[in-house]
């Protein structure tokens, strides 16, 4: 397959296009990113990977953060994880809190806000030093230490998060959270804030592409149950309340994040991260959604 060309064919198609959406500007440090950023990168191993525009420049990964902390929690908890968070898609919202009402503090799945809050507290309560660990994980799958969280980004959320901390303390008041609130959302805060670039992403996405091995010194992170399971609900909920548009666009499992990337990955074939800062009216960037859209029809080739 010729990836390359196939980017290049995205890359000029996607110059032509109108894009109407906006940046997030509810965490005001995420307004202030340039609108015309660009970049992807497609990586099936260190020797063969492929990329155009902006694919080497940092941006604030926000909810892509919560596969890496599912995948923490499901090894520290198994299937006891299950009694803390649902496994369904929400069909609301990232940051809704209507469902846990009638739901009893339950979060529909761990890729919405609340559940990757109910995530937040297992691993600040599991853990002695959760930010490190976390860290640690990604430093870890990417071979790449120089990956950091943005302080400025956190502490820009957290002097906004009104929402989040809502979320927390409505949780805990149904039962469902152990800890006190601001470790819970202090942690929070920073996993979003975690700053890597498309070329990181798509390289720390191969465990999942990869049946839990990091491809270059396969090395075992995770089993290939759990990894079939965080693929499964990347497939029916990484996308919150357009979880069911992008699998009918683009056929793979994936996970967004406000800060307009998107990381998809083609089980045993390759791992694939995109960046556009400009949202869809769900929070998922516009031209990210479009640009893997191309991406399976060009090669002919999704999980479908
Ligand atoms: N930090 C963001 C929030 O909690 C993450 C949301 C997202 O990326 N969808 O609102």
């Amino acid at each position: 397959m010729n990836y390359q060309q196939i980017l290049d064919t995205i890359y000029e198609e996607m110059s032509y296009r109108d894009v109407s959406g906006k940046v997030a500007s509810y965490i005001p440090e995420l307004a202030r990113v340039d609108r015309k950023k660009f970049g992807m990168h497609v990586y099936c191993g260190d020797q063969e990977n492929f990329s155009f525009g902006d694919s080497d420049e940092c941006f604030s990964i926000q909810s892509i953060s919560k596969v890496f902390t599912l995948a923490m929690a499901m090894r520290l908890m198994g299937e006891d994880l299950w009694d803390r968070l649902n496994v369904e898609p929400s069909g609301d919202p990232f940051n809704s809190l209507t469902q846990l009402e009638y739901e009893n503090g339950v979060p529909r799945n761990p890729f919405i806000n609340a559940g990757a809050l109910v995530l937040s507290d297992i691993l600040v309560d599991q853990l002695k030093d959760p930010k490190r660990e976390l860290l640690d994980f990604v430093h870890k799958i990417t071979g790449d230490t120089s990956i950091k969280y943005d302080e400025t980004v956190a502490q820009s959320e957290k002097s906004t998060g009104y929402r989040n901390i809502a979320l927390v303390n409505y949780i805990k008041a149904l039962g469902n959270i152990k800890c006190d609130v601001e470790p819970i959302v202090d942690f929070y805060f920073h996993q979003c804030s975690l700053s890597m670039s498309c070329a990181q992403l798509s390289k720390a996405f191969m465990i999942f592409a990869n049946k839990g091995r990091v491809l270059e010194t396969g090395e075992k992170i995770l089993k290939p149950k759990t990894v079939k399971r965080i693929n499964a609900l990347m497939q029916t909920c990484g996308f919150y309340d357009e979880a069911g548009e992008f699998s009918f666009q683009v056929g793979l499992p994936g996970k967004s994040g406000v800060g307009g990337g998107i990381v998809a990955i083609h089980p045993d074939n390759y791992s694939v991260a995109v960046w556009s800062p400009i949202l869809n009216e769900k929070g998922n960037s516009e031209l990210g959604m479009k640009a893997l859209e191309r991406l399976t029809t060009l090669t002919g080739v999704s999980v479908f």
